[in-house]
């Protein structure tokens, strides 16, 4: 398979309900799609999940549209991809640039994508998973009050969800997930801390040990390893790193030093499906736990991001939701449903792109950069 031509479409999709960040409010999804068209004429997907503004990581929209249109599009130029093989090793060569790695997913994504349109396999299978149902849970926002909490926690669980998130800051921890916890008895429950607490506050983290939390994600700094070894070590509740882990290396570390027990694995921040089954297969083989987070992907996203929970080490539920709780109008048709309350079902799609609305994507695209390449 050789690419013969990539468009990059940077999108704004309106959201179901404004996203609240540093930044402000935001009422669209942005993203980049990346599209491959091979030289038998099958076309390859994906979505980068660098956002608006560097605050999850220090991509941003603009990075990866520099970087995937002056640096990885061209790569592709008369290289030939017979096998996931082939993958790895493009993966491998853009070494050489350093970092950006939802720029490199976004288009090492859509070269699994269109390897799986040409070879007729489907996705997950190319991925080495299999068909499984998959548990989906929640995250739910700091809200103003404990009874608007309450009710949208016990609204979650009537849906059928299977674990609620919830995001803690420094003093805003305990009690909301406590109320929370009697609410809604023993329903899985975890808290998403996104980096808002340093050692100082092991108190306040140790408290949290009664509650019976499957994990505390990321409470310490986005790039830290080693202090996360020293709380593992004071708290029982279970670590998970998120925003630390970009590689298979910092999940070798990370899980060697007992920086964690439980490891988010987001394909978009690690540079794509290559590096992801790495980290599955090292995470196996150390005994972590693994789940799948979510950037707010369209419809794009979450079928790759259900095409990598194929695997069998997912033990925990994911964040990918089905696509009314996030937007209006998905650009995939159909959109993504639940199986049955609570469950996603891995789709055996040979390539995502058979499920993009064209019409759609067109209509939420405000900048396409089309580059031809050459044998
Ligand atoms: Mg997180």
């Amino acid at each position: 398979m050789r690419i013969r031509r990539c468009t990059l479409h940077s999108i704004s999709l309106p959201l179901r309900e404004p996203m609240r960040t540093s930044y402000g409010i935001h009422r669209d999804k942005h993203a980049i799609v990346v599209v491959l068209e091979t030289e038998c004429g099958h076309t390859g997907v994906a979505e980068c999940v660098a956002m608006m503004h560097p605050t999850y990581t220090e991509e941003s929209v603009e990075t990866a549209w520099h970087v995937s249109k002056d640096y990885l599009v061209p790569s592709l130029n008369g290289r030939e991809f017979q096998s996931p093989t082939d993958i790895f090793d493009w993966f491998a060569d853009m070494r050489n640039i350093r970092g950006h790695r939802m720029a490199k997913a976004g288009v090492e994504m859509a070269l699994w994508d269109a390897l799986a349109a040409e070879t007729q396999t489907p996705l997950h299978e190319l991925l080495g998973g299999q068909i499984r149902d998959v548990p989906v849970g929640i995250s739910i926002g700091m809200a103003d009050d404990a009874i608007a909490l309450v009710n949208r926690a016990r609204a979650a669980c009537g849906e059928g969800y299977q674990r609620i998130k919830l995001k803690i800051a420094p003093n805003a921890d305990f009690s909301p997930l406590n109320v929370v916890r009697e609410a809604i008895g023993d329903v899985p429950l975890m808290a998403d801390a996104n980096s808002s607490y340093t050692l100082e506050d092991i108190a306040a983290l140790k408290a949290l040990d009664g509650l019976s939390l499957t994990m505390i994600e990321q409470p310490l700094a986005y790039d830290d390893i080693v202090d996360h070894a020293e709380l593992q070590r004071r708290v029982q509740t279970p670590i998970c790193l998120d925003e630390s882990i970009r590689s298979v290396d910092d999940a070798r570390r990370a899980l060697t030093i007992g920086a964690a027990k439980v490891i988010n694995l987001k394909p978009g921040r690690v540079g794509g499906f290559s590096e992801s089954i790495r980290i599955h297969d090292t995470a196996r083989s150390l005994g972590a736990d693994l789940w799948c987070g979510g950037m707010y992907e369209t419809g794009i996203g979450r079928l790759h991001n259900l095409a990598l929970l194929s695997l069998p080490s997912f033990t925990l539920p994911t964040d990918n939701g089905p696509s009314h709780r996030y937007f209006v109008h998905d650009i995939v048709n159909p959109s993504i449903e639940f199986d049955k309350p609570g469950w996603l079902r891995v789709e055996p799609l040979c390539g995502v792109a058979s499920r993009v609305n064209w019409v759609s994507l067109r209509e939420c695209t405000n900048r396409t950069m089309m580059t031809q390449l050459h044998r």
